[in-house]
């Protein structure tokens, strides 16, 4: 295999992780410091694939809880990943990165439809491949889509980018004795109920062995040090 088949990670940012201060929508200058984090790793030989969430725009079962179907809400929830996919591809080419936005959902003129081959080729080459539309499934998650994505490409870790600086045994900003795992096993985590991913994510990842390192995407530098000196956050695996 090429040696640049090392070093492949897949990044989850939930669509929360963009809004900044804002209290809906896309903060400009977050989008452009992720950006510039992202290049940090292409520009170090690091292949990114990405998955967007799309919570900070609609979520499926917000929308069904307010009466509307929950499939057509799912369906709104997939759109807002692609908007929010639509918008780092933007980010990342301003800073002359280049980024196929690969759809679970074909969107003719819009982005392109996921393939597997073509998404290792582009990461081969140095472009950053952003999944968008979930799995193209109601009913899933972006977890479950990084997760899903992460496992087909092969990727050395997923990276889950939150707010806080990994597991914590409680919520930290409620909980003064709250302590921060540096490792957990995936049945550690279940037993505890940590509730890091859905489910379905989580066993998925389990099942085919795929690490997860949850880290803080506010911090600065973080997302680099977590790639390449496999610190930060929390590591969870088999
Ligand atoms: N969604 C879906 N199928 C998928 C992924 C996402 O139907 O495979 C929908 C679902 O309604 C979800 C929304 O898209 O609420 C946004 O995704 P998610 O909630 O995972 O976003 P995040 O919490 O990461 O911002």
């Amino acid at each position: 295999a090429p040696a640049k088949d090392r070093n492949r990670i897949l990044l989850k940012l939930s669509g929360e992780a963009l809004m900044g201060a804002e209290p809906f929508g896309i903060d400009p200058s977050i989008l452009d410091r992720i950006a510039a984090e992202i290049k940090e790793l292409v520009d170090k030989d690091v292949q990114v694939g990405v998955v967007i969430g799309g919570g900070n725009l609609f979520r499926g079962e917000k929308l069904a809880k307010a009466g509307m179907n929950r499939v057509a809400g799912d369906h709104m929830g997939m759109l807002a990943t692609v908007m929010n996919s639509l918008a780092m591809q933007d980010a990342l080419e301003r800073l002359r990165v280049g980024t196929r936005v690969m759809s679970a959902v074909s969107l003719t003129g819009v982005c392109e439809d996921y393939d597997r081959r073509y998404a290792l080729r582009f990461m081969r080459e140095g472009q950053v491949v952003i999944f968008t539309a979930g799995t193209g499934n109601p009913f899933f998650t972006t977890d479950t889509a990084a997760c899903l994505r992460g496992i087909e490409i092969d990727a050395d870790v997923i990276l889950k980018a939150t707010k806080v600086d990994g597991v914590y045994s409680a919520d930290p900003n409620k909980d003064p004795e709250a302590v921060r795992y540096d490792k957990l096993t995936y049945n550690e985590a279940l037993e505890k109920q940590l509730g890091i991913m859905d489910l379905t994510a989580f066993c998925l990842a389990r099942d085919h062995n795929k690490s997860i390192r949850v880290f803080n995407m506010n911090k600065p530098g973080a997302l680099i040090k977590a790639v390449i000196e496999g610190s930060e956050g929390t590591l969870i695996s088999c």
